[in-house]
């Protein structure tokens, strides 16, 4: 399993220096282990970005600590986007690596709040090829993957 773990922070990962406060971001909560901000180019009001504080590239390099943790602080930026800005919902999404589109090599979870009627879709909506699955073909992946 790859970990990219630096206690101190990576010198050239951009959400590492949000960390060590040597840029500056819109932060919103933070604990010992996870840092939330917002998004600069938000695709909803209050888009915030949920990070745990070691550096991490992926999220299946995550300690165990740091993935409870993370879920925690999501939970956490859900109610707070709720409460302050009226969200009645939240699409939550990780690029997790760059097959999947991610840009910033450091684990990030987007929360972006949302309300029925504001135009966005759900990820179901992503246009991508679809396999078309039998149940069972479904279920012999789901073995495979049960066995990995
Ligand atoms: P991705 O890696 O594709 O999931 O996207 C990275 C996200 O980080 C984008 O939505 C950017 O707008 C956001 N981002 C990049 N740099 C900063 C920064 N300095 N502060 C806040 N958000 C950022």
């Amino acid at each position: 399993m790859r970990r990219g773990g630096h206690a101190g922070g990576m010198a050239d990962c951009i959400f590492c220096r949000i960390v060590a406060g040597q840029i500056p971001a819109a932060k919103i909560h933070e604990d010992a282990e996870t840092l939330v901000f917002l998004d600069i180019h938000p695709l909803a009001e209050g888009h915030a970005l949920v990070i745990p504080k070691r550096h991490a590239v992926r999220v299946q390099d995550l300690p165990d600590a740091a993935a409870a943790a993370l879920a925690r602080a999501i939970a956490v930026a859900t109610r707070k986007q709720a409460a302050a800005l009226g969200a009645e919902g939240a699409t939550l999404a990780v690029n997790d690596g760059p097959a999947a589109g991610q840009e910033v090599p450091h684990v990030h979870v987007h929360v972006v709040p949302r309300r029925k009627g504001d135009g966005g879709a759900p990820i179901h909506a992503l246009p991508w090829p679809r396999p078309a699955q039998s149940i069972d073909q479904v279920k012999a992946v789901a073995e495979r993957l049960s066995k990995a």
